[in-house]
């Protein structure tokens, strides 16, 4: 008997931050022909519509509160499906490699000898500038950008996120997942030389339809996201971009931007 020994291949693809027309069409491509699609609580549903009937549909949803399939457990289904010869979409919100443990499951794809590619995805700090119309990187005000998250890993103890340094890099802080410790995050940034009337904008679900953009100051952050719908993803913009052009002072806490109201998703 002759054994089929075709391996099959792995495509880490970026959903998007929610907007179904923000993935790229090779994005699309790739989903509408994949045997199978593993899948995250982010990934926009719209786009597992788009899946070839028969395809099989795997929710591997690893959101807060909800049941959480260890990394591992991820890593190996994305080998055993690869190996039984499938073409794998793993579709993950935003990019594949910002904040997604991508590398984790590259490394493990590489390990196990299986083929792969990364296809990106538009980031939700992308998505969130692009709502609140503010640019990440401005000339004389911004000449860079941090990615941070604002999640500390619990397994990994040592590495405490250095906020109070951050402060000092004069550059655009785009906040992930910091929801939870704005007050800490807020602290430690002023402790570290940010004053406390730093421009901040807070962004629940960029690119969706519950979009909401929320002004504040680095003193009132806190209590703002407090205010940001709960389930909603949000991330946090935080220096002198965030300031509205041709505002002379911080904006007052909490109202959303005059031009929030304009920026609900155009109709289909
Ligand atoms: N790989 C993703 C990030 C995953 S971490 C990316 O590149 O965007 C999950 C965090 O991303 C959320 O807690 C939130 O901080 C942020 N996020 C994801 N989608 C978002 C959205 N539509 N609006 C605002 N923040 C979002």
């Amino acid at each position: 008997m002759t054994r089929l020994s075709k391996l099959g291949f792995v495509w880490l693809v970026g959903a998007g931050p929610g907007d179904p027309e923000l993935l790229t069409l090779k994005a699309r491509r790739l989903i509408e022909t994949a045997d199978a699609l593993v899948h995250d609580a982010l990934s926009p549903v719209e786009v597992l519509a788009w899946a070839r009937p028969g395809a099989e549909l795997l929710d591997v949803g690893k959101r807060c509160g909800r049941a959480c399939r260890p990394q591992s457990e991820i890593n190996a289904l994305l080998v055993r499906l690869a190996r039984a010869g499938r073409r794998v979409v793993r579709l993950k919100g935003g990019d594949p490699l910002v904040f997604g443990r991508g590398g984790e499951e590259l490394a493990a794809l590489a390990a196990a000898g299986v083929p792969c590619e990364v296809v990106p995805g538009v980031t939700a700090a992308v998505a969130a500038a692009a709502a609140a119309q503010v640019p990440l990187t401005e000339r004389g005000l911004s000449q860079a950008v941090l990615l941070a998250t604002g999640h500390e890993a619990p397994d990994l103890p040592g590495r405490v996120t250095r906020w109070a340094d951050y402060a000092k890099l004069d550059a655009t802080l785009c906040i992930y997942m910091g929801r939870r410790r704005a007050a800490k995050i807020s602290a430690e940034l002023q402790a570290g030389g940010l004053p406390a009337d730093t421009p901040v904008l807070l962004v629940a679900a960029a690119a969706t339809a519950e979009q909401q953009i929320l002004p504040a100051t680095l003193g009132t952050m806190a209590a703002v996201a407090e205010a940001a719908a709960p389930s909603a993803p949000l991330l946090i913009i935080v220096g002198e971009v965030a300031r509205s052009p041709g505002e002379a002072g911080p904006r007052p806490a909490g109202k959303p931007v005059a031009r929030a109201a304009a920026l609900a998703l155009s109709p289909a």
